[in-house]
């Protein structure tokens, strides 16, 4: 059997934790499985990072933070190697260009393009133990990109694509996928299986358990995909294709993004048009629009609200100016968070949305902004109450049971 693992940055937090990680992966190894281990930058690493260019410049070129930000994994990578080999393992580090990830010249967000496995599968055949620098791959000019904040989860889906892999198994300080983060709700309950689309919505929604794009990937590409700690030997929690039983579950699990704001912007124009104007200038400076919700027109006038990042607020407040003659007044709210609730067991049962509703009603907690797909409901709210919310709704659901 050939397995892709991923060690998360608490994982591979200090050197002890880097030593108990060589210890499994032996482990795997003397059972006779192929493994290739693909590991973050050590906990906190990319960020001090960040923060030294920072120091420099609020602006920095995305090729230099690339630069700089590849060299966290590379480090555990090598350490990790290291460590395999003190042990009387054969192990090989590998850096992103190594192990024949291609991406785009998208830097800081580049996408994989394609993957060429000959230098992995050598080296596995060699009976070495393959560890790569994940969150990395390098440009058709040479140059080295970076795959986006947790892109590690990403490179080891997408390894485990290209080789084929019987299944991808990604480590970090939680024993799976959990019915809203045990950080927020002690009383939050692992969850055996969940489908791939419910994931993808509580990892675009806000639940950093698994990068969003690792979870499109493997829905993509059909990776077997596991969440399991790094500290336990407990099952952990498969991510797959939806199965008829899981309809059953009505709700899967809650979510809450603090990453949000809210601009509402009132007495806009009501002509045809004025929203292409706006959210195409939006585009244009890479501000990532989430909700949107506008009112019927009255008297020649509308009010449109949308949601960007919190990252995105300053900007997005600069942009709007250019709309001055259009739009009467502009508010701006940097303390609100987005919960939402997720589950296939929408689409065939309703009510789901009341729930939600009443939930927040019986709590005295406004909702500013609603929208729905097949699977979830999303609310906006006030940033306070978003914890309260969280932990109520997962009563409501009787998560917990
Ligand atoms: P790593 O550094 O290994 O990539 P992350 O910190 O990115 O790990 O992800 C693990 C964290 O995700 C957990 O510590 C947990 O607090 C958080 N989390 C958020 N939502 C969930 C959820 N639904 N189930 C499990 N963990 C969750
Ligand atoms: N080290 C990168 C980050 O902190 C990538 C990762 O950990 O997956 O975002
Ligand atoms: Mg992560």
């Amino acid at each position: 059997m050939l397995v892709v693992h991923k060690y998360g940055g608490t994982s591979v937090g200090d050197l002890e934790r880097i030593e108990n990680v060589a210890n499994r992966v032996a482990k795997v190894r003397d059972a006779g499985d192929d493994v290739v281990v693909v590991v973050s930058a050590m906990s906190g690493e990319t960020n001090k990072l960040i923060g030294y260019a920072d120091n420099f410049t609020k602006t920095p070129s995305k090729k230099a933070m690339d630069m700089l930000l590849s060299s966290g994994e590379r480090v555990t990578a090598a350490l990790l190697s290291i460590a395999l080999q003190s042990k009387g393992y054969d192990a090989v580090a590998m850096s992103g260009r190594q192990a024949g990830i291609v991406t785009d010249d998208e830097h800081t967000y580049a996408r994989i393009e394609s993957i060429d496995p000959t230098g992995m599968h050598n080296a596995i055949s060699e009976g070495k133990i393959v560890i790569v620098a994940g969150f990395q791959g390098v440009n058709k000019a040479g140059s080295v990109t970076t795959l986006g904040r947790g892109g590690s989860d990403l490179t080891a889906v997408a390894l485990a694509g290209a080789l084929k892999a019987d299944q991808c198994e990604i480590y970090s300080d939680v024993d799976g996928i959990y019915t809203t983060d045990p950080r927020i709700e002690p009383n939050a309950k692992k969850l055996d299986t969940i489908s791939y689309d419910e994931m993808l919505e509580l990892s675009s929604l806000g639940a950093k358990v698994l990068q969003n794009r690792s979870v499109e990937l493997a829905k993509k590409l059909g990776v077997k995909l596991y969440a399991k700690s790094s500290f336990s030997d407990n099952e952990g929690t498969l991510i797959s294709e939806e199965s008829d039983n899981m309809e059953e579950v009505l709700v899967a699990g809650v979510v809450l993004d603090k990453n949000q704001a809210r601009v509402t912007l009132r007495g806009v124009s009501d002509r045809p048009g004025i929203a292409a104007e706006i959210f195409t200038l939006l585009a244009e400076n890479n501000i990532n629009v989430d909700m949107i919700i506008q009112n019927m027109g009255t008297d020649g006038s509308t009010n449109l609200g949308f949601t960007v990042p919190q990252s995105d607020h300053e900007n997005a407040k600069k942009i709007m100016a250019a709309f001055d003659h259009d739009i009467e007044g502009m508010d701006f709210d940097n303390h609100v968070c987005k919960v939402s609730v997720v589950g296939v067991g929408m689409k065939s049962h309703s009510g789901v949305a009341a729930t939600a509703f009443t939930t927040m009603a019986n709590n005295n907690i406004n909702i500013n902004m609603i929208s729905t797909s097949e699977i979830k409901v999303s609310m906006v709210i006030d940033e306070k109450y978003g914890e309260l919310a969280i932990r109520t709704l997962h009563e409501a659901y009787a998560l917990d049971k």
